[in-house]
């Protein structure tokens, strides 16, 4: 018998392009378009564009990940 699984939603700060896939993760940042490491999505400009497809932000969707409660 499996014992009964919990998992805990963690937002990972993370927001991925749903036309290409591409991630913008905040402790990177986005070296080619000037974006120093620690800024947060939402703080990012509002020109600010997808460097691979060229799509803006209203095309990111959160990423979450799940972590497992033992
Ligand atoms: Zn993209």
């Amino acid at each position: 018998m499996r014992t009964k699984v919990l998992f805990k939603e963690i937002d990972t700060q993370k927001r991925k392009c749903r036309i290409c896939g591409y991630i913008y993760d905040p402790q990177k940042g986005d070296e080619k378009m000037g974006i120093s490491p620690g800024i947060p999505f939402e703080n990012l400009p509002d020109n600010w564009r997808c460097p691979i497809c060229q799509y803006s932000k209203a095309h990111f969707i959160t990423l979450k990940e799940y972590m497992i409660y033992d």
